[in-house]
């Protein structure tokens, strides 16, 4: 029923959204869950944060609500992120109620790949387009240090099973870490390469919960490439490799490329295309802004997507200029963990 509401609303008429900035904004990023079986030390502090009670967070319908309102007014893209979206028991539910929105054509997710083995399938049956799994090493033991306990020999056989079942690209998201992860480079390159997943290397963005540490882990994305040069020949790519920030990179003798995202090195707010969702409806329209409005409330006071869509489409309008961040300095107070408002 709600499908049809929102088909009828796309068929009248589709929008285009943009910001004062003129900025188009088609990209939604959904956290179903700011829980997560994983403490990653850039995202995350030991200790773990405040996850929200399940009766807070979005129900699957809920989900497609505001994915519909967001559809009705531009959106074609949705990514399922978090926290660890697979640690929700109706993930394929949610999946399925956002890829049978009209107007979404693309319905990626972002996973740390542990629980991916035997639900790749589900996954893509559900809709699931793409997935990008983070992968910041190889080593066994320095991955379970990184994760703070995870098996990547589980998140490879994850990775593979997803491919294999149809969600393609399964891209690798490696976060770069001077004096840990940076005599890893060429190793984790080539074994994306040979297995066709496009690598982003992400620079580690400060938190409220990393950055007493954060500047002397802080690798710039440029350095990383000038070390990838002495085992790889890159030229840049001009192809459409998704909807991110990434500049990537075609390395010689490989299909597949390799990219760089420097949210400090290079800042790329002015072609940012984004809002967030938060697990508990709100919406965010900046990653590190604090200003959140609660969208999932209209819902549960009995409005309709037509009430959501305004909303957005005003909120949209005061989506910030650019993040303040810098080296060792975040411009977000209450971002203490990444997982709580989906990376
Ligand atoms: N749990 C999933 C995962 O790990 O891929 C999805 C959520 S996670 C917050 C999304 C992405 O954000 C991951 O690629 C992760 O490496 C990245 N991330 C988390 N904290 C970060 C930080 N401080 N700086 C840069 N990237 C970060
Ligand atoms: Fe969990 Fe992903 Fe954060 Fe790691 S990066 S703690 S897997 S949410």
């Amino acid at each position: 029923m709600i499908n049809y509401f929102i088909r009828e609303r796309v068929n009248r008429r589709v929008y285009q959204l943009s910001d004062a900035l003129g900025r188009r904004i088609s990209y939604l990023r959904v956290s179903v869950a700011d829980s997560c079986n994983l403490r990653c030390v850039y995202c995350m502090p030991a200790s773990g944060v405040r996850f929200t009670r399940h009766g807070e967070m979005m129900s699957p319908q809920e989900i497609g609500m505001i994915v519909g309102a967001a559809a009705s007014i531009g959106t074609t893209a949705v990514r399922l992120t978090g926290g660890e979206p697979l640690t929700r028991t109706d993930i394929v539910e949610i999946a399925a109620e956002v890829s049978s929105v009209p107007g979404v054509t693309d319905v990626p997710i972002s996973t740390n790949g542990i629980f991916l083995k035997g639900m790749a399938g589900q996954l893509h049956g559900a809709g699931v387009t793409r997935a990008n799994v983070s992968v910041d090493s190889l080593k066994p033991e320095r991955f379970s240090s990184i994760t703070r306990g995870g098996d990547i020999h589980r998140v490879l056989e994850g990775m593979r099973e997803a491919a294999d079942a149809g969600i393609r690209p399964v891209k690798m998201n490696t976060v770069l870490m001077k004096g840990v992860n940076d005599d890893e480079l060429a190793e984790l390159t080539r074994f994306a390469l040979e297995n066709s997943y496009p690598l982003r290397f992400i620079e580690m963005m400060p938190l409220t919960s990393n950055v007493s540490f954060q500047p002397e882990l802080f690798l710039p994305a440029m350095r990383a490439k000038a070390i990838l040069e002495k085992d790889f020949r890159l030229s840049p790519s001009y192809s459409k490799n998704g909807y991110g920030p990434a500049v990537y990179y075609n390395v010689e003798g490989y299909d597949t490329p390799v990219g760089f995202i420097t949210p400090l090195s290079g800042n790329f707010c002015d072609r940012c295309n984004r809002v967030r969702i938060t697990s508990t409806g709100r919406l965010r329209m900046c990653l590190f802004g604090d200003s959140m409005v609660d969208l999932v409330s209209v819902i549960r006071e009995g409005g309709g997507i037509g009430d959501v869509a305004r909303l957005i489409r005003e909120c949209i309008a005061f989506k910030p200029e650019k993040h303040h961040l810098d080296i060792g300095k975040t411009s977000s107070e209450t971002l203490e963990a990444m997982s709580q408002i989906g990376g």
